[in-house]
């Protein structure tokens, strides 16, 4: 079938190397007359294994490999966790205005005072939403953020003589965050859930002992559901004398509704790449601004944005007067300009009442889509979601069709499946986040194929679901070996041969 009309790719492409030809040429200049190399013994006598191209056959290239990305702008992308919403042209064209676009780092700030202002009041947008006091604008992505977060709170331990080395993770956290405190030089510690999806308040409290630097929880949390009982956690965190680090890469469930200050948090990344748009799933960039309470703000990373008496903005680059306790550099330079532009774009446009729409409509189509598939396939909870809608496989018991073969088979229709074997508490787990930024009707559409494909997993047709995607250039990958041992290099037919 053609790919056109599903959105699934139809063919593999060769790699440039197959596709050159001895003699082609990108460039039509004449060889340059009466020059010496000066190379001497230096020079190459043979050729360094680069086809030989034209401009065109370049270009057809990677439109073509372009054209078997599924994106967002292809068709729905209901990948759970991470926010995959529709990213406004408007905002794409403000990024590209040529004072944001070719702004350079190590310009005078006098001269790039339009780019601080923009950093400034994204980051006063941030702070009112979340209720925090303070943002680190600098993380490049939610780990990075995570990081932050954690640096900041081991600054505020060894300022107060203290060496906490244990942080309680709950077992649905997203990886990223025992990663991070491991990586940060902390012992990760477990926390159990409990049956309806939420962490357990009597084990966490349980865990929690002098040597504990912080929590990291996630609200709402990656089974879908929000952790009502995140006040008390909160508070039994800070008398243990410990810190409460919120995961908010899930924020887009809540801003504009619940201020994470109010909940207790003291440190918080945001995925601009989520929750304000501009979605990552094409390996653009991201950006991981943190808040952080009273209590963590001396210590956010350098450089800290200043208001000068006249007005003007200045950075104030090393640990001294006001950022005398900061732990330092983060990163070279100065965050994501892009993306900033496009978050503050997206709050702009939404405004302050738009923005609580965002949360509204984004829980609403999680729960439509969870309402309607509630007796299709089999929710992990019971009640209501937030923003995403968390099943497991109990639906395909018997069938001897896995999740993984149902989300393959879903690309056969045009959809790009949705987060699968995540979270880890759920067996099989599908979990689906549509945003807030998809119409009904994309919605039936995906609630259609999901019930047709269920019919068909427990009809005659469930042995074909192991070849699925039928229609797809690239169907089954051996994921273990492609990480294992990747082929990096290509090789002439002949080497190979030889
Ligand atoms: C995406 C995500 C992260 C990590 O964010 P990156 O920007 O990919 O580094 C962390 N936690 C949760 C729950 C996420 O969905």
């Amino acid at each position: 079938m053609s790919g056109t009309q599903s959105g699934a790719p139809d063919r593999a492409e060769p790699l440039l190397f197959e596709l050159g030809s001895p003699g082609r040429s990108g460039i039509d200049l004449p060889a340059p007359a009466g020059c010496a190399t000066r190379l001497g013994s230096a020079e190459r006598s043979t050729g360094i294994g680069l086809p030989d191209l034209d401009e065109a056959t370049v270009v057809r290239h990677y439109t073509r490999l372009s054209r078997l990305n599924h994106g967002i702008d292809t068709a729905f992308y209901p990948l759970g966790s991470c926010t995959m919403k529709h990213n406004p042209r408007l905002h794409e064209k403000l990024a590209r205005l040529p004072g944001f676009a070719d702004v350079h780092p190590l310009q005078p700030v006098s001269t790039v005072q339009g780019a601080l202002t923009v950093i400034d009041e994204l980051a006063r947008w941030l702070r009112i939403l979340t209720g925090l006091p303070a943002v680190a604008m600098w993380p490049a992505a939610g780990a990075h953020g995570e990081l932050c977060g954690l640096m900041a709170i081991r600054a505020a331990h060894e300022a107060r003589g203290e060496a906490r080395h244990r942080i309680l993770v709950p077992d649905s956290a997203h990886g990223t965050n025992p990663a991070t405190a491991a990586f940060c030089g902390f012992e990760v510690e477990k926390v159990q859930e409990g049956a309806d999806g939420r962490v357990d308040t009597a084990s966490l409290e349980a865990a929690l002992s002098p040597d504990v630097a912080a929590i990291m929880l996630t609200n709402p949390n990656t089974c879908g559901v929000f952790e009502s009982d995140i006040q008390a956690m909160a508070e039994a965190t800070h008398a243990a004398g410990a810190y409460f680090y919120c995961d908010g890469a899930n924020f887009n469930a809540l801003v504009g509704k619940v201020k994470p200050g109010d909940l207790g948090v003291d440190a918080m990344h945001i995925n601009l790449h989520k929750t304000f748009s501009t979605p990552h799933g094409g390996g653009g960039p991201g950006a991981g601004p943190t808040v952080l309470s009273a209590a963590l703000a001396p210590f956010a990373p350098l450089p800290w944005v200043l208001h000068e008496d006249g007005g003007q903005l200045r950075l104030l680059e090393q640990a001294t007067g006001p950022a005398g306790a900061s732990f330092g550099r983060l990163r070279a330079f100065h965050g994501q300009m892009g993306t900033f532009v496009r978050a503050l774009a997206y709050c702009l446009s939404y405004g302050r009442e738009g923005i609580r729409q965002v949360a509204e409509d984004a829980v609403l189509n999680a729960n439509y889509l969870r309402s309607a598939l509630a007796d299709t396939l089999s929710p992990a909870y019971p009640g209501p979601c937030m923003h995403e809608c968390l099943f497991d496989d109990s639906f395909l018991d018997g069938t001897g069709v896995t999740t993984l073969d149902f989300a393959k088979a879903l690309i056969e229709r045009g959809f790009h499946p949705p987060t699968v074997y995540f979270p880890l508490v759920v067996s099989g787990a599908l979990l689906v986040e549509p945003t807030e930024t998809e119409s009904r009707t994309t919605l039936d559409a995906f609630i259609e194929a999901a019930r047709d494909l269920a019919a068909r997993a427990h009809g005659a047709e469930a042995g074909n679901f192991a070849d699925a995607p039928g229609n797809a250039p690239r169907r089954r990958a051996d994921e273990t070996r492609a990480a294992r041992s990747p082929v990096l290099r290509w090789k002439p037919p002949a080497a190979e041969r030889g």
